[in-house]
């Protein structure tokens, strides 16, 4: 290829906006980033729910090349990390290259042409030579298949589809799931509404949040101290990092999660039989440990009755259980998190020869470093398949798999080839992969969104994040054909 390549990016999150503000510095300037909402900011643009937060100290959960001194506290809320994303995207010059309201529906690699041709949902089609997904995993609610769902009379939504129109004062409110978003805003429904039925499958294990304001002083320290904000990030990767040890290799370590559980179990909550019901049962990891100071709290409300009976169906009128009890709903709010293994689904992705994605992963998602699959050339994912963490910065992460993918894309560039990995290198990953998953915690036996139907993990990444980082250092193009 003697001239520089056509790159296309699908999805403007971190991902998408990291990706290409990083080719943009290398020189790489025809690029087009396709986001089918209409902002920019991926699950931060999306996810718009009362008490919305990272859940990873913000100095980390933010670029290494766009650092930010202004956070507001450790933790901040959903709307200043939007705005971040959205004012690093036009700082670094993304935000003109970015289609907003446009989704990608088919990727087919052209066998002659030895390019990607796009297919977009108002029916254009767009070519490039480099396809980079970023479509995040975090996308597509999840809202469980459930007989009558269409029979409620009331206003039901998901959390990543927050009805902000909609006011829960004074009303019946049910709330579907116990994970990561709902215990951020279960304390505001309780708040509001007149009475809150909480359904709840597995306890999971809620920690307090070591969340502190950023004030003025220290904000003005970190935009004129050099090296202070970096110290800050250095510091909250290592003191993150450790707990790796404990999620893949020595869950027992994680017990230390627990025992902080149970104290802010006794803390919040004053009714033992409320606590026991709150009281998680299994591996603390499993599922992922959340940290909140005001979710029990919360439930320790009289106005809150939490279920554990499994939902049966949906009525006019609220929902049944499997004990056969009626509970009646004026809103049913699902925060029941995201179809995570069904990586880039609906989008069809066709490789060379007619060797289509969705059959190739019919086992399940599977990639070289969550990157590269075999027979779909110049075609690389980030936030892959395992590439996510239950213990660190999925942007660490991300930062890795930018150095990987800008590598091969200079050196398809200088060669003119289209790089395919080897089956054989993906197999021996996968395997890898999957070897390392059985010592972790999350094979204690949970069910969680990390794992398909049939019990497969596609989603963590089993190890450091550093091994991570030392294994994308360098495209590796041995372990690739070129064709
Ligand atoms: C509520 C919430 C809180 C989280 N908190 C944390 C945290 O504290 N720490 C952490 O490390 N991780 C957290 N995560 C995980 C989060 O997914 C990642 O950290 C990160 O935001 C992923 O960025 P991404 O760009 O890969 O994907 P996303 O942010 O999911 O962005 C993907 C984008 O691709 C677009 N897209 C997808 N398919 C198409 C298509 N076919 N055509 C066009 N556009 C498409 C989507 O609309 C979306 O905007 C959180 C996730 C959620 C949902």
């Amino acid at each position: 290829m003697a001239r520089r390549p056509t790159i296309a990016i699908i999805g403007a999150g971190f991902g998408g906006i990291g990706m290409a503000a990083r080719l943009l510095q290398a020189g790489f300037g025809d690029l087009t980033v396709f986001e089918r909402g209409d902002r920019v900011g991926g699950v931060w643009a999306a996810n718009t729910y009362p008490g919305a937060a990272c859940d990873i100290p913000a100095p980390l959960y933010s670029f290494s090349f766009a650092p930010e001194p202004g956070w507001s506290r450790r933790y901040p809320p959903q709307e200043e990390i939007r705005g971040y994303l959205e004012r690093t995207a036009e700082r670094l010059g993304v935000l003109p290259l970015v289609r907003l309201g446009t989704e990608v529906v088919d990727a087919r690699f052209d066998d002659a042409g030895r390019d990607w041709v796009l297919t977009l949902a108002d029916g254009g089609v767009h070519r490039a030579d480099v396809l980079i997904s970023a479509a995040g995993q975090l996308t597509r609610p999840s809202i469980p298949p459930m007989p009558g769902l269409a029979d409620f009379a009331g206003t039901s939504f998901h959390s990543a589809t927050w009805r902000h129109d909609h006011d829960l004062t004074g009303r019946r409110v049910a709330v579907v799931g116990t994970g990561a978003s709902a215990i951020q805003f279960v304390p505001h429904v309780v708040e509001q509404a007149a009475h809150t039925t909480l359904f709840q499958r597995e306890a999971p294990h809620v920690v307090p949040k070591p969340d502190r304001v950023y004030g003025p002083r220290l904000r003005t320290a970190f935009r004129r101290v050099p090296g202070l904000l970096a110290l800050e990030r250095l510091l909250t990767y290592l003191r993150l990092e450790w707990r790796a040890i404990g999620f893949t290799r020595r869950p027992e370590l994680l017990r230390v999660a627990e025992r902080m559980n149970r104290q802010l179990l006794t803390a919040q909550v004053r009714d033992p039989a409320r606590r026991a019901v709150l009281t998680p049962q299994g591996a603390p990891g499993c599922k992922r440990i959340l940290l909140s100071d005001d979710y029990y709290a919360a439930l320790d409300d009289p106005a809150v009755e939490i279920v554990t009976a499994p939902i049966t169906r949906v009525l006019r009128t609220g929902l049944r259980t499997a004990d056969g009890a009626d509970h009646p709903a004026d809103t049913i709010i699902w925060g029941t998190g995201f179809t995570a293994t069904e990586f880039l689904t609906p989008m069809t992705v066709t490789g060379a020869s007619g060797r289509e994605l969705s059959a190739a992963w019919r086992h399940g998602a599977e990639a070289y470093l969550g990157i590269s699959v075999a027979g779909f050339p110049n075609f690389f994912l980030l936030y892959g398949p395992n590439t996510n963490l239950g213990h660190n910065s999925i942007v660490y992460m991300l930062e890795s798999q930018f150095r990987y993918v800008l590598g091969a894309v200079r050196r398809l560039t200088r060669t003119g080839e289209a790089l395919d990995v080897r089956p054989e290198v993906q197999r021996r990953f996968g395997e890898w992969v999957q070897g390392r998953l059985a010592a972790t915690v999350w094979a204690r036996g949970c069910t969680s969104w990390y794992r398909t139907a049939s019990g497969r993990n596609t989603q963590n990444w089993p190890d450091f994040t550093f091994a991570y980082r030392l294994r994308t250092r360098r495209f590796d193009a041995s372990n690739y054909t070129a064709a």
